[in-house]
């Protein structure tokens, strides 16, 4: 495995399977988030083939916001955590746009960390999305121990710094994309992101078309590079370090 990918929507691709297939002959492991427990259920069938791509169910807060989810698909998510280890996209966004379903989303997230606490597999992973919401979050996932009993990944941190710093002390890992290294708060962020705690991520597609394991390994290299030059490191290093993190945590060879 040369880079990982952990946070990425396959099922948003157009050709998401042909991503998958080009993603396992260019030594490309895959994180694929789902925004929806169906789609999860979707996705995990196929690409049940795919040697290097692990699937996670998931229920995005905009899911919930929009009414696309509902409780329903809050307890079809409840019966996968206890089924697979990898869990995600999840989380609260209290952006303006989201604000008004806050309270729907809370209660919904705090149901599936109860889930993952409640079924503690081997090996769990969240992958979090936490947007003007990263105390909710730390709190939900601390009130269930999560964050001792799990790799709680937050996606493209966006918090304030005393929230990074309460999430780095609760032992939380950081997955990093481009658009994050987009601003100087967000390149900050990085540079100062333990390297036993950073992954690297690409949040592919920005819109529903096809995609291209050779774009989101572009992605990640730039990402990589930029990071190391953050730190004033050797990217070699880092990208070795990341890569085999990446691969304990999704069990790829
Ligand atoms: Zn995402």
């Amino acid at each position: 495995m040369r880079l990982v990918d952990m946070h990425c929507h396959l099922d948003l691709m157009a050709n998401g399977p042909e991503v998958a297939a080009e993603a396992a002959e260019i030594g490309l492991g895959i994180l694929n988030a789902s925004v929806a427990p169906r789609d999860y259920l979707a996705t995990r069938d196929a690409y049940r083939d795919s040697p290097t791509v692990r699937c996670a169910a998931g229920l995005h807060p905009w899911w919930i916001d929009d009414g696309t989810c509902s409780v329903d698909d809050v307890d079809l998510l409840e019966q996968e955590i206890a089924r697979t280890p990898f869990v995600g996209e999840v989380g609260l966004d209290y952006g303006k746009s989201h604000l008004a379903s806050a309270s729907s989303q809370r209660d919904a997230f705090e149901r599936i960390v109860r889930a993952c606490a409640e079924h503690p597999l081997p090996g769990r992973v969240l992958t979090i999305h936490a947007v003007r919401s990263a105390g909710d979050v730390l709190d939900i996932l601390e009130g269930h121990g999560l964050t001792h009993s799990a790799a709680c990944i937050i996606h493209w941190f966006s918090g304030t710094s005393d929230e990074l710093a309460r999430a780095r002390k609760a032992g939380c890992l950081f997955s990093v994309n481009e658009f994050m290294l987009g601003t100087r708060r967000g390149r900050e962020y990085a540079r100062q992101i333990p390297v036993e705690r950073l992954l690297l991520e690409t949040d592919l597609p920005a819109d529903r078309g096809p995609g291209s394991a050779e774009v989101i390994a572009a992605s990640l290299e730039r990402t990589l590079a930029t990071i190391a030059e953050l730190k004033g490191i050797d990217a070699e290093q880092l990208g070795q370090q990341v890569c085999s993190h990446s691969c304990e945590l999704l069990g790829l060879l």
